[in-house]
C-alpha cells in the first residue's frame, strides 16, 4: 500500500478533469488523478464529434454559454502552441424550407446575443460554394466552430499534467472515500490518498462518486449517441459540418456531418437515453435509420453510401422530459471538500479548457 497526501484529488481523467488537474497544478497544487480505466479519456472525452463549438445555441448566461465561448478561444490557442490536429473550419446551420428560415433567424438572435456575433445569415450560393452537394434554401455560417482530434487532445492534456507534476494512476477507481477532519481518505483497489479538496469529474459515474464523498444527490442520466458514416469513396462530397436546426424540444443539436481531421465524415450522434453507462453496442440503430436524416442535408444519399460509425454516451443532468440543465461546477453545498464537475455533456469537449479554470478558480477562493 503506497500513500500519498496531495492538496487535490481529482476523480476521473476525461478531459474536464485533466483540464482541471492541469489548471490546478499551474496554480501551485500538489494534484493527483484517479481514472479507473487503464488509459486516460476512454469515455465520453474520445467518443464524441469531435467539434469546437462556437457557442451559438446556449440559454444566454448559462455556463455552457460563457464556458463554451471561453472555452473554445482557449482550445484553439491550446491546439495551436502543441500542435494538436484541429480546423477552424466554421459550419453551415441549414434551412430546408421558408418555415425554417424564421427558426435561423431566432437561432442568430440567440448566437449574438451569447457574443457570438461572428454568424451570420448566407443565401444558396454561399452554401454551395461551402458545400457543393448539400441541398438548403438558406443557412447560418459560424465561421468559429471547428473540429479537433479529441485522442491528441487527451494525450497532451495527461502529457502537460505530467510535465507540471500531477500524478496521473490508470485503473484506479475510487471506491470508498472517508472523512476526516482536516481531509478525505480515498481508497481504490491498489493506493490509499488523502487529499484536502476532491475534483468530481467522474462523468457518467460522478452522481456514484458524489454519494461516495458524502456530498450532494444528483442523478447523471446515460444517453447514448449513435454514429454512421459516409463511405471512404463519399467522403469527398462533404467538406466540412452541416448541421440541421436544433431540435424544437431541446433535446439536441441533430443529426449532423461532420469532416474529421482524419478526412472521414461522420453522421450522427442520435439521442437515446438508457439504464445502463457502460453500454456503447447493444441494440445499435440500423443503417436504415440513418438514411433519412442524411437526406435532409445531403439528398442523393442512399443506404449503400453509409456504414456503421461509433457511439458514445452523454452524462446527462436531466432526463427526456426535460429540455436543459446546464455544467454543475461549484464547491459543494453538502461537503465543502468536495468541488464538482459533474453533468459535463456537450460543450464540454470544447469547454474543458474554461471547466478547469473555473475548478481552479474555485479551489483558489477566486469564484466560491
Ligand atoms: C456522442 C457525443 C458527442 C459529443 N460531441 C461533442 C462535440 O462535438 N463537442 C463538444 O464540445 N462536446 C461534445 N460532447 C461532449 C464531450 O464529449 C463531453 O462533455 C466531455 O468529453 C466530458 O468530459 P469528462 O471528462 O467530463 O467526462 P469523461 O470523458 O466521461 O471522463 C470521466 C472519466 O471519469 C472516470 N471515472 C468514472 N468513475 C470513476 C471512479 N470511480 N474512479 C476513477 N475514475 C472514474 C471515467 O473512466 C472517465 O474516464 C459529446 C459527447 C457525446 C457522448
Amino acid at each position: 500500500m503506497s500513500m500519498l497526501h496531495v492538496d487535490v484529488a481529482v476523480i476521473g481523467g476525461g478531459v474536464t478533469g485533466l483540464a482541471s488537474a492541469m489548471a490546478l497544478a499551474e496554480r501551485g497544487a500538489s494534484v493527483c488523478v484517479l481514472e479507473r480505466e487503464g488509459k486516460t479519456g476512454r469515455a465520453a472525452s474520445t467518443h464524441n464529434s469531435g467539434v469546437i463549438h462556437a457557442g451559438i445555441y446556449y440559454p444566454q448566461g448559462s455556463l455552457k454559454a460563457r464556458l463554451c465561448v471561453e472555452g473554445r478561444d482557449r482550445l484553439y490557442a491550446f491546439c495551436e502552441r502543441h500542435h494538436i490536429p484541429h480546423a477552424r473550419c466554421g459550419k453551415l446551420i441549414i434551412a430546408g424550407d421558408d418555415h425554417e428560415i424564421e427558426e435561423l433567424h431566432k437561432l442568430r438572435g440567440i448566437a449574438h446575443g451569447n457574443g457570438v456575433t461572428t454568424v451570420v445569415e448566407v443565401d444558396a450560393a454561399f452554401i454551395k460554394s461551402k458545400e457543393p452537394n448539400v441541398r438548403a434554401i438558406a443557412a447560418l455560417w459560424s465561421p468559429d466552430t471547428g473540429i479537433v482530434e479529441a485522442e491528441e487532445l487527451v494525450k497532451t492534456l495527461e502529457r502537460r499534467c505530467r510535465e507540471l507534476d500531477v500524478a496521473v494512476v490508470v485503473g484506479s477507481p475510487l471506491i470508498d472515500a472517508v472523512l476526516v477532519a482536516e481531509h478525505i481518505e480515498l481508497a481504490t483497489p491498489h493506493e490509499r490518498f488523502t487529499a484536502a479538496t476532491v475534483v468530481n469529474a467522474a462523468g457518467l459515474y460522478a452522481d456514484d462518486v458524489s454519494r461516495m464523498l458524502g456530498a450532494s444527490i444528483f442523478q447523471i442520466y446515460p444517453c447514448r449517441g449513435e454514429y454512421a458514416e459516409l463511405a471512404p469513396g463519399r467522403r469527398s462530397m462533404v467538406n466540412g459540418l452541416v448541421y440541421p436546426l436544433p431540435h424544437a424540444s431541446g433535446a439536441g443539436l441533430g443529426v449532423h456531418l461532420a469532416k474529421t481531421t482524419w478526412g472521414s465524415v461522420t453522421l450522427g450522434p442520435t439521442i437515446h437515453y438508457q439504464e445502463r453507462k457502460d453500454d456503447y453496442e447493444s441494440d445499435r440503430l440500423p443503417l436504415e435509420d440513418f438514411v433519412e436524416p442524411a437526406q435532409r442535408l445531403l439528398p442523393w444519399v442512399t443506404l449503400a453510401d453509409l456504414q456503421p460509425g461509433g457511439s458514445g454516451i452523454r452524462a446527462k443532468l436531466h432526463g427526456p422530459d426535460q429540455g436543459f440543465a446546464d455544467f454543475l461546477i461549484e464547491r459543494d453545498a453538502k461537503n465543502p471538500r468536495v468541488i464538482q464537475a459533474a453533468g459535463i455533456d456537450s460543450p464540454g469537449l470544447t469547454s474543458c479548457l474554461a471547466v478547469g479554470e473555473r475548478v481552479a478558480g474555485i479551489w483558489s477562493g477566486g469564484r466560491a
